[in-house]
């Protein structure tokens, strides 16, 4: 804590982490020995640097980035970068460790970091945006590469930014590296279903945590928090799967369409002409908009956080409890604080983490490299039915290894522990570094 004064973010992250280690520690003393993690809990390498740029009527502002090079025991570090206000570098820091266990949880080659910066997108020109993210490239293209570090989207990130961010890269160093950044558009070496992969990875997972269950997804009614990329793309796949989705959001409110939302509308409204999902009422009867609501006061049977961290307090989860709720999938990272988890694992409901149930969006990333690395693009029912599989493995992983520990059904306990192991075999192999 004295080392990261003020990161509450960091902190909570490697709070809820190190709770469910005690197990695993036991049975691996060696760990402990060599203090693997204390080693986990200090990032490789932090860059911090100043983002200048010029708006359209000729200012100059000042921005922050950040890029956390966490840990490349498994692989090149792997991560998304976020462009919004309030990210400071226990932000990235959080998202930075979360992204170690969730990519070692895929069983791909891929360590873990997180950058972005405090730059608002929101409500600036395309050229705006193109002249601030070619400047935080100009400094961070040297540190990162397809064998060092490989960045990708997350909230304020999206194929856009990735593209003025590749142009950059590409001039500075005269190099068509497609493997250094993951999220590209597939005309110019992005891969099929990328895009969709966390909303879809997250209802896959979900999927999985109802059949252990005997449930169907089928009919169900469900709630996704958000109305970004995780958010647009787990509508879809709950609704392809016979769910019907009543509620989404972004940060000013909320909207409640109990035929079932319209994802032609929001796809429009987010996807093409960027604006508010308070827009979709006036395209919908039957619907209400809730500006500053609370979304998880309406009932679910399963609720998809997709927006943000910490967006589920106790208060929502005890309200969803008594709504009904049976499950919890969550797209975003750390959505619903502890005191929430604990809510719903004491009810004893499906709660799937964000590290597990999110993790197909990094898991087709690194699918994005391998295509890249191999100068190959695969179909899109090809690269889906590879995402399914890597989310029914991961819940797989994480449902023995909480069962194989006395905790069946905790998927948080099995998570960690699954990806601590991986990260901690391949520490202890390469010595004290
Ligand atoms: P987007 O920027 O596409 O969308 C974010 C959505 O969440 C928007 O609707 C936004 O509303 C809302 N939101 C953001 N910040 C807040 C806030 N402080 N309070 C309320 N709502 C907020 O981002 P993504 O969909 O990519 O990311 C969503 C979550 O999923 C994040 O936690 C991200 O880390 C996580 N994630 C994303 C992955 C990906 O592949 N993109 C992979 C794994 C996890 P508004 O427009 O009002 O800001």
């Amino acid at each position: 804590v004295q080392r990261n004064q003020g990161e509450l973010e960091f902190h909570q992250a490697v709070k809820e982490v190190i709770e469910t280690l005690g197990p695993v520690l036991q049975k691996h003393p060696e760990y402990a020995e060599q203090k693997v993690i204390e080693r986990i809990c200090e990032p490789e390498r932090q860059i911090i640097f100043r983002v200048p740029w010029t708006d359209d009527k000729g200012e100059v502002h000042i921005n922050r980035g950040f890029r956390v090079q966490f840990n490349s025991a498994l692989g090149p570090y792997k991560g998304g970068i976020r462009f919004h206000p309030s990210v400071t570098l226990g932000t990235i820091k959080f998202l930075g460790f979360e992204q170690i266990f969730k990519n070692a949880l895929t069983g791909m080659p891929i360590g873990g970091g997180k950058g972005g910066s405090d730059f608002d997108p929101k409500g600036k020109s395309d050229a705006e945006v193109m002249r601030f993210t070619q400047s935080f490239v100009t400094e961070l293209w040297r540190h990162i590469g397809e064998y060092t570090d490989v960045p990708a989207g997350d909230i304020g990130v999206g194929a856009r930014e990735i593209g003025y961010m590749f142009g950059q890269f590409k001039r500075l160093t005269n190099r068509y590296e497609s493997g250094v950044l993951t999220g590209k558009s597939p005309t110019w070496g992005g891969a099929l279903v990328r895009k969709e992969a966390t909303g879809y990875g997250a209802v896959f997972f979900l999927e999985e945590m109802l059949k252990v269950r005997g449930i169907a997804l089928e009919g169900k009614t469900a709630i996704v928090s958000g109305s970004g990329n995780v958010a647009i793309y787990a509508i879809e796949k709950l609704q392809q799967y016979g769910a019907k989705v009543i509620a989404c959001s972004d940060s000013n409110g909320f909207i409640h369409d109990p035929n079932g939302i319209s994802l032609a509308i929001v796809k429009q409204l987010k996807e093409v002409e960027r604006k508010r999902i308070s827009e979709y009422v006036n395209l919908r009867s039957g619907a209400t908009y809730v500006a500053n609501g609370n979304i998880w006061d309406l009932a679910c049977d399963v609720a998809l956080p997709c927006a943000t961290q910490n967006e589920l307090n106790e208060a929502s989860a005890r309200s969803l409890i008594s709504n009904g709720l049976i499950a919890v999938s969550e797209g975003a990272n750390m959505p619903s604080t502890p005191a929430a988890i604990r809510v719903f694992q004491d009810a004893g409901i499906a709660y799937g983490l964000g590290k597990a149930a999110n993790a197909g969006g990094v898991a087709t990333s690194a699918l994005e490299m391998q295509q890249n690395a191999s100068r190959d693009s695969w179909n899109f029912e090809f690269s889906e039915q590879r995402l399914k599989t890597i989310m029914q493995n991961i819940h797989q992983d994480c449902f023995n290894t909480a069962e194989e520990y006395g905790h069946k059904g905790n998927y948080v306990l099995g998570a960690n522990i699954v990806g601590l192991r991986r990260v901690a075999e391949a520490m202890l192999a390469f010595g004290v570094i």
